[in-house]
């Protein structure tokens, strides 16, 4: 369920302000307003509307159509505390209301169940890394949470790797495409075990929102059946 969307006066008090309205920034703010608390998101980018999308590929990956744009939002790089920071490429995020899940592939993974205990089951590694502190029980009700309210698609068990799960995913996966096709015959003919791959793309129409048509550019996707943070994306 969604809060009713607020506009609060900039001389109100309100209990929480967010920069920045991606996956992470849009996700805490519905979480945080639907359980009564009074947020404000700043976003630097445009609220895009479906029109606002086009499937012309040089735009989008050349032309920073929906990602920071190097000269008008700039990132500076070094490599010691000792350099200057030179402007420099260093990273692409989706510069719209939604962030970069405007901009996203789509695929929708959970981590594996050794990924919490690597260091039980392989040993420690010499340099410094920050350990999950967490067990995948911890983190499953929270897996399903999302994948039922974003509507993932996929097939529960089709990987032989899959860690245990408390319910299916909710739609089935969406259709493989032609070169999928290909891959699949090939990488069987291995002996390996093709799956289809969790999207959090609709397979099925859902809540409002339609089912994927499988353009193939889901990083230009305006139709609705890609998961964006922002409920009511119009
Ligand atoms: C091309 C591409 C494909 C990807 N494919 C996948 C995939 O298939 N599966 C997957 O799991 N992950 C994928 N990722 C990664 C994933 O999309 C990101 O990790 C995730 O969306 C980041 O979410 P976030 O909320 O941390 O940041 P973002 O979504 O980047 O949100 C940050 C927001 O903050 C805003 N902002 C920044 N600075 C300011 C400021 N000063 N004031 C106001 N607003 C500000 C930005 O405009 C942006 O909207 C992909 C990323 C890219 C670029």
């Amino acid at each position: 369920m969604t809060a009713p969307r607020v506009q609060y006066q900039t001389s109100d008090e309100v209990d929480f302000v967010i920069i920045g309205s991606g996956a992470a920034g849009g996700i805490l703010a519905k979480e945080l307003s639907t359980n009564g608390f009074r947020v404000v998101v700043l976003e630097q980018g445009p609220y895009l509307h479906e029109s606002d999308f086009s499937h012309d590929e040089l735009k989008i990956l050349q032309e920073d159509l929906l990602t920071n744009h190097p000269k008008l939002q700039p990132n500076t790089f070094r490599k010691t505390p000792d350099e200057k920071a030179k402007p420099q490429r260093a990273l692409v995020y989706g510069r719209a209301v939604g962030g970069t899940s405007n901009h996203f592939t789509a695929n929708f993974w959970r981590f594996h169940e050794i990924d919490f205990i690597e260091r039980s089951k392989v040993g420690p590694i010499p340099v410094p890394r920050s350990a999950i502190g967490h067990h995948l029980r911890d983190l499953e009700p929270y897996y399903t949470k999302v994948e039922w309210e974003v509507g993932v698609s996929g097939l529960a068990g089709a990987s032989p790797f899959d860690p245990p799960r408390s319910k299916p995913y909710p739609m089935p996966p969406l259709p493989v495409k032609s070169n999928g096709v290909l891959f699949e015959r090939a990488a069987r003919k291995l002996g390996l075990n093709p799956f289809p791959a969790p999207m959090a793309i609709l397979s099925q129409p859902r809540a409002g929102r339609s089912a994927c048509i499988n353009c193939g550019f889901c990083s230009a996707s305006a139709v609705k059946s890609k998961q964006n943070p922002v409920p009511s994306h119009p």
